[in-house]
């Protein structure tokens, strides 16, 4: 079982099971939502996700490919918690920092590495994409 939440603790919310997937992305987006390097994404099934204290709220934007994205936020202190397609989407993925316990990056993939900042240094080996990953 994986705990996290937001900065203040109010949102606090779950997940168990295999994550879907790990992913660094290095877009503009990311450097924007993040205000730091890079976002981190868990992505895991809705099914195995619950929020267990607090209620977000949720931001939405549309995004290049035509969908929406939707972040959930701590009214309280700001903090992202996880973001999805939508209320009903199969997966949603959660920023990665929120967890309680410290995510190991050392097998993520890497996206969107296009934009990069200089001076982030992505270990040799690691899979690498210049934009999003080849659907699939
Ligand atoms: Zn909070
Ligand atoms: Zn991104």
């Amino acid at each position: 079982m994986r705990t996290g939440g937001c900065q203040c603790g109010r949102l606090r919310c779950e997940s168990a099971g295999e994550p879907l997937a790990l992913h660094v992305c290095h877009c503009r987006e990311c450097q924007k939502q993040s205000a730091s390097a890079f976002g981190m994404s868990l992505t895991v099934p809705r099914s195995s996700f619950s929020l267990t204290a607090g209620e977000p709220n949720v931001w939405s934007r549309p995004t290049d490919n035509g969908g929406r994205s939707e972040a959930a936020f701590c009214p309280a202190c700001g903090s992202r918690v996880w973001r999805q397609a939508s209320a009903t989407s199969e997966t949603l993925n959660v920023k990665a920092g929120s967890l309680d316990k410290l995510i190991d990056l050392a097998s993520a993939v890497h996206i969107w590495v296009s934009r990069k900042l200089r001076g982030v240094v992505i270990p040799e080996g690691l899979e690498q994409h210049p934009r999003e990953p080849p659907a699939g």
